[in-house]
């Protein structure tokens, strides 16, 4: 796409566009379930969980009300609870702890390697105890984590291992997708994630059987069939109207991550001679670019004065767990996670999304040269 008009204004993420390309097809799948008005585990959920598992490469996908449900979920489903421990990263988005902490377990960090961001494998074995019971890596920004190195250490001392993917829908490790790796793995379709919904929404993948079904129970009240209930479960289905949306889109997805990746690949080779920290991609990897995160030693003084210049950009995280009020009770201090914390102080996600055009990431990476002096 190309613009005669000068670029001002760069937003991080911008759902309008999207939906400008699909609009017609949108509102004809709404329109399609308020017509028939099977609002709750309308055909169009089923149909949507078959397009996605064979989208993943799994045999099942069991539709849920949001990604943290999704992980819970799934810790539910394999038992996990007071007594456990699950080892997740100390570099991740809440949700990932606080999905452990839902079912009674503890959650335990594992600092981030300093190239990827992702969980640094060479810490895990320190973290696990007798009560560790399941690895729960995250696929951050898209870029799948160690799975063969994590499912080695997974094997070797009998835990379970689980992946968060929700920001890697499509990404794949060797030749395979995120979300096929490990025994189960959570995906959330929050809108402004590569395949994201009109409101909240998520979804677990699996190839075992007995989980799947025990998923469908947990989801929906713990039933079996209609007033037959065989355990305490939740109502933590996905709706209808949001799988009718995501089953338009669903077919774009491959589209939209490959426009990512030429906005990646450009921004990298634009960035390449800035004294910027770009992001690095290992061999295994094939990222799906849900975040596109630099490194910047005056990174506040650089965001205030980008978003002067109409640049917006994130930062993806801030306050990581331990430091988090909520987590005072894991007992960490400042200096427990030094990648993470050296990471939430200088890392920044420029504007990523699909529908950027090639003279908008001109204009941030000139503002960007122009500023970082
Ligand atoms: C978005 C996200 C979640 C939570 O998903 P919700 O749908 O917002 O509940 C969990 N983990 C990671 C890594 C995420 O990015």
């Amino acid at each position: 796409m190309t613009t005669t008009q000068k670029i001002t204004k760069v937003p991080f993420v911008d759902l309008g566009a999207q939906y400008q390309t699909i609009k017609e097809e949108v509102d004809a799948a709404i329109a399609g379930v308020l017509k028939s008005t099977a609002f709750i585990t309308g055909p169009d959920l089923k149909k949507f969980e078959e397009e996605f598992a064979e989208y993943c490469g799994t045999k099942y996908a069991v539709g849920v009300d949001s990604g943290t449900s999704a992980l819970e979920l799934i810790l539910r489903a394999y038992g996990i609870g007071a007594g456990d421990e699950v080892i997740i990263p100390a570099n991740t988005f809440i949700a990932t702890a606080l999905a452990v902490s839902f079912t009674g377990a503890t959650p335990v960090l594992v600092d981030a390697n300093p190239t990827t961001y992702n969980m640094d494998v060479e810490k895990i074995e320190a973290a696990i105890t007798p009560k560790t019971k399941a690895l729960l890596p995250v696929h951050l920004y898209g870029q799948p984590a160690d799975m063969d190195a994590i499912l080695e250490i997974g094997r070797k001392h009998s835990l379970l291992v689980f992946e968060d993917a929700c920001q890697a829908h499509g990404a794949r490790y060797k030749g395979k997708r995120c979300g096929s790796l490990g025994e189960a793995a959570a995906f959330s379709f929050y809108p402004a994630k590569n395949l994201g919904c009109y409101g909240d929404g998520g979804a677990i993948t699996t190839n075992d059987p007995q989980i799947a079904d025990k998923l469908h129970k947990l989801r929906e009240y713990g039933q079996t069939e209609k007033y037959i209930h065989a355990e305490i479960g939740y109502n933590h289905r996905l709706d209808t109207l949001q799988a009718a949306v995501l089953r338009v889109k669903l077919k774009y997805l491959d589209a939209w991550n490959q426009a990512r990746r030429e906005h990646a690949a450009l921004y990298s080779q634009l960035l390449a001679d800035s004294g910027i920290g770009i992001p690095a991609v290992p061999d295994y990897a094939e990222p799906i670019w849900h975040l596109y995160v630099v490194q910047v030693q005056e990174r506040d003084q650089l965001r205030q004065k980008l978003t002067e210049k109409g640049v917006y950009t994130g930062i993806h995280y801030p306050i990581p767990i331990h430091l988090q009020e909520a987590y005072r009770n894991l007992g960490h201090r400042k200096g427990d996670f030094p990648v993470t914390e050296q990471a939430a102080d200088h890392i920044l996600s420029l504007p990523m999304y699909p529908e950027l055009t090639d003279e908008m990431i001109a204009y941030v990476v000139e503002e960007i040269k122009v500023l970082h002096t």
